[in-house]
């Protein structure tokens, strides 16, 4: 077991402080005092498993796609409003985000987490193959349904903690909204919503429990929808009369298709047509692809987004139509704070992984079989804490990128889901309302409320945070976001499919009141592994 090795070297007592790490150094608990407290916030999650599990459970049967979260943003701020937190409601013209605090003064320590799920990935928890709750539905196929547990969990029990103790410092919590069109984060930074908060610990589902520092692994991105207009007319009266939208929507993926063979290996685009048009007897006037364009750093991204512009262009030119475009989304590379990271890593040692049953392990690898993957089952082996990557791999992308660098910020990536799935997927969803979801949860609550209490008694911590921030991490680099003050959040997106699908969804919502857990409301036996699916997913 290895316990943070510089929290035993702090003395002095406990005083007010300046923000954003100007505190005097030495200033801080007593070690013995630390030891302490860091155990009393860990047991008082440990008395908040039924929460976590409560609202695991609950935020995946809710389903809800970004911009979308209505039930979630109700329930979670219910509960925060319930134990004393200011909630504001709507931040940034997002009618679903919310900014919670308690308490006053300095240091001011922001918690957040995503929130939404994923088109299409509905799936009944805890059994083995495809078998959605709702055909067709969205569902929790990444897994956002399991980090407010995990934050809520930390910060009641920080509360208890601070009140107990007259410890000075406010919590702030915040959610990840539309993290999956990367829809919120860079706004709340442009709004200036990360102003004179002094760390932010984020966290993130995954397979482990993991904390990393400067750049990891995948990619930022800018995300947007182009728009031609042409002119209508019949398509086989008058067709020469016609200026179609949907061949000019068509041209550009052709053209950027042939382009992207000359762009670096590292880059990753796709795109989806959300409009294509009508019916064939009429010819477009309007039609809508929807891009995602990916690079490991910004001035890439910019220009390969800049020659997604000109292709479009080109489009345009070669049908006579008018092409405009909106920002729909924005991720900037994720650059994660070193002695934040190290302090967290600290704590995940002691931690630990969760102690996985026969059943959990079970699921897992029926799961992984099912799709193709190594059966590997359940991690027990934590990853440790090494430099970041020479050469960044391409990937994935998140929006706690932006924040990562308006404030020292760290991802804790917590063990509530299997190993080795393909993402966005309802295979995803298959452990995120079962006993591996809510013991991943609550390790991760344990870690979070550690590290945020270290923060707190900590200001030397916190300066030294502020200290990497200043002196590496933007040394060679200024954040130059691509929304300016006129982008608005794309808070349209996702309703059409919520106003379908909410009322099919409803029935299903988790009902705490009459039902211990999900699986129970469910009548769903844990774990579920046949019946055998026909036909191998496995090519052969
Ligand atoms: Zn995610």
């Amino acid at each position: 077991m290895i316990r943070t090795a510089t929290a035993l070297l702090v003395l002095g007592l406990l005083v007010p402080l300046p923000a954003r790490g100007q505190a005097a150094p030495g200033a801080g608990l007593a070690p013995g005092r630390m030891q302490a407290l860091l155990t009393d916030v860990e047991a008082d999650v440990m008395g908040r498993a039924k929460l976590v599990q409560v609202m695991v459970d609950k935020l995946f049967s809710f389903s809800e796609l970004g911009f979308q979260e209505v039930e979630t943003s109700r329930y979670v701020t219910g509960i925060l409003r319930e134990n004393g937190f200011r909630v504001e409601a709507g931040v940034s013209g997002i009618p679903t985000a919310w900014w919670a605090t308690w308490g006053s003064g300095s240091p001011v320590i922001a918690l957040g987490s995503d929130i939404d799920g994923i088109p299409r990935a509905s799936q009944k928890p805890g059994v083995a193959y495809h078998d959605p709750l709702v055909e067709g539905a969205p569902g929790h196929g990444e897994g956002h349904n399991s980090g407010q547990a995990v934050n809520v969990a930390a910060a009641l029990a920080l509360k208890a903690v601070m009140e107990r103790e007259g410890l000075p410092g406010t919590i702030v919590l915040w959610p990840g909204v539309a993290e999956e069109l990367l829809g919120s984060k860079a706004w709340y930074v442009r709004d200036g919503r990360f102003r004179g908060i002094d760390a932010v610990l984020f966290t993130h589902v995954g397979s482990n429990l993991s904390v990393s520092w400067g750049q990891g692994n995948g990619t930022g991105l800018v995300s947007a929808e182009f728009t031609f207009a042409g002119e209508a007319a019949h398509s086989a009266g008058a067709p020469w009369r016609g200026r179609s939208a949907l061949d000019a929507v068509e041209l550009m993926n052709s053209g950027w298709n042939f382009r992207r063979e000359h762009l670096r290996p590292q880059q990753r685009s796709h795109y989806t047509i959300v409009d294509g048009g009508d019916q064939p007897n009429v010819v477009p006037s309007s039609a809508t692809v929807w891009y995602y364009v990916r690079e490991i750093d910004q001035p890439l991204i910019a220009s390969n987004f800049a020659a997604l512009i000109r292709v479009a262009q080109g489009a345009a030119l070669m049908t006579d139509t008018e092409m405009s475009y909106r920002i729909v989304g924005q991720a900037y590379p994720r650059h994660f704070n070193r002695p934040i990271a190290q302090a967290m890593y600290g704590h995940i040692r002691t931690v630990g992984l969760p102690r996985w049953t026969e059943a959990d392990r079970t699921l897992a690898r029926a799961v992984q079989r099912e799709v193709g993957s190594a059966p590997i089952g359940l991690l027990d082996t934590l990853v440790a804490l090494g430099p970041p990557p020479a050469l960044p791999e391409s990937g994935g992308s998140d929006d706690i990128g932006d924040i990562s660098w308006a404030v020292p910020t760290v991802t804790l990536n917590f063990p509530s889901n299997i190993p080795d799935l393909p993402g966005h997927h309802w295979a995803n969803a298959i452990s995120m309302a079962t006993p591996i979801a809510h013991k991943g949860a609550l390790v991760g609550a344990q870690v979070v409320a550690r590290t945020a209490l270290e923060l707190f008694a900590r200001p030397d911590l916190v300066q030294e945070a502020w200290k990497y921030y200043r002196e590496e991490q933007t040394v060679t680099h200024r954040y130059t976001p691509f929304i300016g003050p006129g982008d608005a959040p794309a808070v349209d997106k996702n309703r059409e499919t919520m106003a379908q699908f909410r009322p099919l969804l409803e029935p299903f919502y988790f009902d705490e009141t009459r039902f211990d857990t999900y699986l129970e409301q469910l009548g769903i036996t844990y774990p579920t592994l046949g019946p055998a699916p026909t036909g191998s997913p496995t090519p052969r």
